[in-house]
């Protein structure tokens, strides 16, 4: 039930396990991390805590300034490694964390088999991210349009952070019912639940509101749009209080 991301100049495995046990009081049965090193995408996931990630994280190399992490309270799907997220897509280059339902999951899970897609996972999360590569794939649209267009699709409430290795210097996050919050810090972005994991790193906060979605470029401000009718909006950054 926890979200953070990160992308900047830092390592952010340590950020991520920091930020994640940050929001540990929001309750969770798994937890998992992808992290991305310039080159390949690296996985992590595991029933249970916070903890027993960073015992499972020692079987792959942690470095990687761009990543995202999640706590996960089971909807759809008991508590396993498989259903943990982060979820990939069926071609390996997009990664989902998700909290949050998707309500019609199995009508668009039904269409998606129907094209081919396979499932590993019993959740409605891997349907989400599955109808996000139809869409890329489909429209041949960047990932943030992508995201667009299936959430327009999908009937339920989420927060989610979407990572592309084709694109890799963005994160796509979106909000409807789950609150998100964006760390605006110099060169670097952060992407949490709420600001505790990233308040050491940074004062400035821009909270999505619902049927918003953000999009996070390296070296690029940050750019809000409404996720029903494309409008842009101007992002208002909130000093917090240290
Ligand atoms: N519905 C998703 C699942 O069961 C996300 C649950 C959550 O909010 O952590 O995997």
């Amino acid at each position: 039930c926890g979200i953070v991301g990160y992308i900047g100049h830092r390592e952010a495995y340590p950020i991520i396990i920091k930020g994640l046990k940050r929001l540990e009081y929001r309750g969770y049965d798994s937890a998992g991390v992808m992290l991305y090193d310039g080159d390949s995408l690296k996985l992590s996931k595991t029933k249970g805590k916070v903890s027993d990630l960073e015992e499972r994280a020692k079987q792959m190399t942690t470095n990687g300034t761009i990543g995202i992490g999640h706590t996960r309270w089971a909807t759809h799907g008991v508590p396993n490694d498989i259903n943990s997220h982060p979820h990939l897509s069926n071609s390996g280059n997009l990664a989902i964390i998700h909290n949050g339902i998707i309500e019609n999951y199995e009508p668009l899970k039904k269409e998606l088999i129907k094209r081919g897609y396979t499932f590993q996972s019993d959740t409605d999360t891997e349907v989400l991210v599955n109808l996000i590569e139809e869409v890329q794939k489909k429209e041949n649209l960047k990932l943030g349009k992508a995201v667009q267009v299936a959430l327009n699709q999908v009937v339920g409430a989420y927060a989610i952070a979407v990572f592309d290795k084709q694109n890799p210097d963005e994160i796509v996050a979106a909000r409807l019912g789950s609150p998100l919050a964006i760390g605006v810090g110099e060169d670097e972005f952060f992407i949490a639940s709420d600001a505790s994991p990233f308040i050491e790193y940074t004062s400035n906060a821009v909270y999505l509101e619902d049927e918003e979605m953000a999009i996070v470029r390296l070296h690029k401000p940050l750019k809000i749009r409404k996720i029903k009718d494309d409008t842009l909006v101007d992002p208002y950054v909130q000093e917090l209080q240290l």
